[in-house]
């Protein structure tokens, strides 16, 4: 009987536990198995950054239930568990809950002064809350964050700096180097508010730390081929059972090494083992052709920010960097400006036909009256081409590969009618990277390793598109 009741009591602590927790996937196109082993059916596959409820966990697997309702398998390490925080309503006043991210939507209630409800994400500036069982908005600007527990986050650096407030202006407080641990107890902005050894707080830039050390999605992706037609096993050894083969030639990313083995994902979102004297190493971009878009120049000057920057100089940094990046990866990269001269947005869109470009990326950085509004959106163009071939999936690809920036929020993927999209038979897309009228992340917009890693989350993004 008290054996009985222990059991029931174990169980029930899984579920309590297990129950609730969301997650992300950290990998672009990731199968999702019947079974928790890698030789087992695939019910379907994962893009990055596909949201999660993780249902069960069992060694390295976790049961999950997708946004469509599939439940299935994946390994551990390709889901990223945000830890549980709340909003608080730090004010004095109560703060209306809406139901959709905008001041004009239905009011379903509010958040009394001191009040909290369960964090779920921020899109288009706004918090999504857990309220009264369901998913519904607050406004950001007038919230905190608070997590429900420390946690801890790892640098990804070396000489990190460590602020006294959430700000690129504020001062130094300290340095950390990679690898090192702190325990997070908030987040602003994009920013953490850490420990710190003497017990004191301080701030840490998002884009500079991960949450999980392990996470495939930091380390470095190399891609290869295999050079014959070559089997794909469930571990690092011929003893194995064999999942599949490769065709020759056939791209695979590479995730991990052990004993002449390499660990792999298959464009179809298979992972596995293969013998790595039979893949060779190849760069993912070779033979692409692309055609990057500085926004607006010359008397253009695009959006003027808080602090009254130009956003076509910012827009001029950005191309640099990413061009840079591409043609590390083996792309012809090209440029409609590069320097300040004014082009028209039906130029840019001709120019990457006449040159046969495969894509064509425009560059941009949003700007609003508002200035509590921040976030990073993709866009695309149905009007003179519905394929999503045409532009969407660029949009989507590079959209789901910048929101894994902490510190970058979702702001969406839509389809507009902007000239430089519509005017080309070119796949094309376009970022707007910020809002430089938002004083925050404009700062963040102007900082040298913000730039950076963003510019390699576009560059993730253009390579899944192409595979
Ligand atoms: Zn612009």
């Amino acid at each position: 009987m008290k054996k009985t009741i222990l059991i029931i009591i174990v169980l029930l602590f899984i579920n309590i536990y297990a129950y609730g927790s969301t997650g992300y996937t950290n990998i672009s196109n990731i199968a999702l198995y019947s079974n928790s082993n890698l030789n087992s059916d695939i019910k379907s596959t994962l893009k990055i950054s596909s949201k999660v409820e993780i249902i069960q966990q069992e060694g390295e697997w976790c049961k999950v239930k997708t946004q469509d309702g599939k439940t299935g398998w994946i390994e551990k390490y390709f889901i990223t568990v945000p830890s549980e925080k709340y909003v608080v309503n730090n004010t004095e006043h109560s703060i209306n809950i809406r139901t959709s991210p905008t001041t004009g939507s239905k009011q379903v209630g509010q958040l009394k002064p001191g009040a909290k409800a369960k964090y779920i994400d921020t899109y288009h500036s706004w918090h999504i809350i857990e309220y009264n069982d369901n998913e519904y908005y607050i406004a950001s600007w007038l919230t905190d964050i608070e997590y429900k527990q420390s946690e801890k986050i790892y640098f990804l650096y070396d000489k990190i700096n460590i602020r006294s407030s959430a700000s690129l202006s504020s001062d130094v407080a300290a340095q950390g180097n990679k690898n090192d641990s702190f325990e997070v107890v908030g987040e602003e902005n994009g920013w953490y508010k850490i420990r710190l050894n003497d017990k004191s707080y301080g701030y840490v830039a998002g884009w500079l730390v991960t949450h999980d050390l392990n996470s495939y999605a930091e380390e470095q992706k190399n891609y290869k081929k295999a050079t014959d037609s070559l089997n794909v096993r469930t571990g690092p050894s011929s003893e194995y059972n064999i999942i599949l083969a490769l065709k020759k030639g056939e791209l695979v990313k590479v995730l991990a090494s052990q004993n002449g083995w390499d660990k792999i994902v298959t464009k179809n979102g298979y992972a596995g083992w293969c013998n790595s004297n039979y893949l060779e190493e190849v760069l993912p971009l070779e033979g692409r052709v692309i055609l990057l878009d500085p926004g607006h120049g010359g008397h253009d000057p695009g959006s003027i920010s808080f602090s009254g920057k130009y956003e076509k100089h910012i827009n001029l940094d950005v191309a640099f960097n990413l061009k840079e990046i591409l043609n590390k990866a083996g792309a012809s990269v090209y440029m409609t400006r590069t320097n300040d001269t004014y082009i028209t947005n039906k130029d840019r869109g001709r120019m990457a036909d006449k040159l046969g470009a495969d894509i064509l990326l425009s560059i941009h950085h949003n700007s609003l009256t508002n200035s509590n509004y921040f976030g990073l959106s993709t866009y695309y163009n149905t009007i003179n081409h519905k394929d999503p071939s045409y532009g969407y999936n660029l949009a989507e690809a590079i959209y789901l590969n910048a929101i894994t920036i902490n510190g970058v929020y979702r702001d969406g993927i839509l389809d507009r009618n902007y000239e430089v999209l519509r005017e080309t038979n070119t796949p094309a897309a376009l970022i707007e990277i910020g809002f430089m009228s938002n004083p925050k992340e404009e700062m963040n917009i102007h900082n040298i390793s913000f730039q950076n890693t963003v510019a390699e989350k576009i560059a993730d993004g253009i390579i899944d598109y192409f595979n």
